[in-house]
């Protein structure tokens, strides 16, 4: 098996014997970067020395400390990040013109946490500007291959993220999920990803897109990996007045432990017209399959899911006209004109659904729409412990199948868009692969903070399925 295939706790244990070197392991990242990135075209900006030199100063502490995971549980091990968290010293550009040539100042807290642990950045991954898309087609940059099938697009916005694990080009990433971000791409590329509870990890760093709707999750090759680098992120930032002082549980520890009697509520509203049959009855399958642990699956109903789409853009372009407002040419940033078709598009939306007079039609309402969707939530899980839903109503799609019609793009989101607005987790797994060899991904869906519970869950449905273990085939 190449180095660059390993999990993270694969990858800890070869570090921890001794087996390879953690500049072993981050030059096989590198050269199967340089191998495989000009086609993929996943990364924006590497930062090979500086990760040299951290991989470095990892091979001392291990040789000299055995038990140095304990302190650094991610010693050693490289990932990326998508390219909205601030990296002091390393540019960092949102994907955007207008900050093609920003250098941060400062380091968003999460990446500044998984430095702490140990780990080490490759390099910033592409994604649609600001991240505001779904295929990454939105970049000012570059557009990100599926590896799956290179005609095809990434998913999005964090397509650069999720196309750089499936390729095994990094161990893990670090992205950001406004609307389905994390696990639309996930899903589309097969890796596993983890949208968690709104406030769960700090969004200090990171560049904003809602703020009342983005939260910071990973991807990785399975939900081991996400349980372990969602442990190092989560918890009470004091510059991130929205993440709690709420114990973060030991994910990994109890990742085994299966609740008794588990009840999973499949979403019918979820599961209507639109889906592709194929994507239906692979997550209907990975449902029936939990029922071999003696889980009990039944329907159950979100029934605003039909207004979720046009209450997540509203409030979500509403946000970022506000958010966005800072780019103004004169503090930093280049100027306005910079600003892609999308980026646009949203401004002036989300401008007009803000003034005054169609406040109260527009952005009113969908808040008013959003504690309803939150209302559904509340309402299923007094009664189940989780849904199984799908992500996305179909497998990737075409290059340039979509980008023509914004519209389009905007409500293939349907299935992600009511899951931030409530503020609940999503984990989103692997669950099938299509008669043409695309991937299909599930989400799990829990209450506020049931992290714990839907990487119990995530990991039971990985243990009966090898979906997650399968690569995309790049001829090397
Ligand atoms: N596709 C959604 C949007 O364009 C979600 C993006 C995200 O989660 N950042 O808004």
């Amino acid at each position: 098996m190449k180095l660059t295939d390993l999990t993270i706790s694969k990858a800890r244990k070869g570090l921890q014997d001794r087996s390879f070197s953690s500049q072993e392991l981050l030059t096989s990242c590198f050269k199967r970067i340089e191998k495989h990135d000009p086609k993929i075209q996943a990364f924006l900006t590497l930062d090979k020395n500086n990760a040299f030199k951290k991989a470095r100063e990892a091979d001392k502490l291990i040789s000299k400390n055995k038990n140095i995971f304990a302190e650094k549980p991610l010693l050693g091990i490289p990932y990326s990040a998508k390219d909205v968290f601030c990296t002091k010293g390393v540019k960092t550009t949102a994907s955007s013109n207008i900050l093609k040539n920003y250098i941060p100042q400062y380091t968003a807290t999460s990446i500044k946490k998984l430095d702490q642990a140990g780990a080490i950045l490759l390099g910033k991954t592409n994604c649609d500007a600001f991240g505001f898309g779904s295929s990454t087609e939105n970049s000012d940059f570059q557009v990100t291959k599926n590896p799956w099938n290179l005609n095809k697009v990434p998913g999005g916005s964090s397509g650069g993220s999720a196309a750089a694990v499936a390729s095994s080009m990094g161990l893990f990433s670090i992205a950001e999920d406004t609307g389905g971000s994390i696990r639309q791409p996930a899903s589309f590329c097969s890796v596993s990803g983890i949208k968690v509870t709104y406030g769960r990890v700090s969004r200090f760093g990171v560049i904003a897109y809602g703020s009342s709707l983005d939260t910071i999750g990973t991807m990785g090759k399975e939900v081991e990996d996400l349980a372990l680098t969602i442990k190092v992120i989560a918890g009470q930032d004091l510059q991130d007045a929205t993440t709690p002082d709420q114990e973060v549980p030991d994910y990994v520890q109890n990742l085994k432990t299966l609740k008794k009697d588990l009840k999973i509520g499949l979403p019918q509203e979820y599961f209507d017209q639109g889906l592709d049959r194929q994507v239906k009855e692979a997550v209907e399958k990975a449902a029936a399959t939990m029922k071999t642990l003696k889980a009990q699956v039944v329907p159950v109903s979100l029934p605003h899911t039909k207004y979720a789409v046009a209450a997540y853009y509203l409030a979500g372009i509403s946000e970022v006209s506000a958010n966005l407002a800072r780019y103004d040419g004169i503090r930093f940033g280049e100027k306005r004109e910079e600003f892609g078709p999308e980026v646009k598009r949203r401004i002036m939306l989300g401008t007009y659904a803000l003034s005054s007079g169609y406040y109260e039609a527009y952005y009113k309402k969908a808040m008013q729409v959003r504690t309803l969707l939150k209302a559904d939530f509340d309402k299923v899980f007094a009664k189940v412990d989780c849904l199984f839903a799908p992500v996305s109503p179909f497998p990737a799609f075409a290059i340039g199948e979509k980008s023509q019609d914004p519209l389009a793009m905007w409500l293939a989101d349907v299935y992600t868009v009511t899951i931030n607005p409530a503020g609940v987790p999503a984990l989103a797994v692997p669950c099938g692969f299509t008669n043409d060899n695309l991937p299909i991904g599930m989400q799990i869906i829990g209450p506020q903070f049931s992290e714990q519970l839907l990487f119990q869950v995530g990991h039971a449905y990985q243990k009966l399925t090898d979906y997650h273990q399968r690569r995309p085939k790049l001829n090397d």
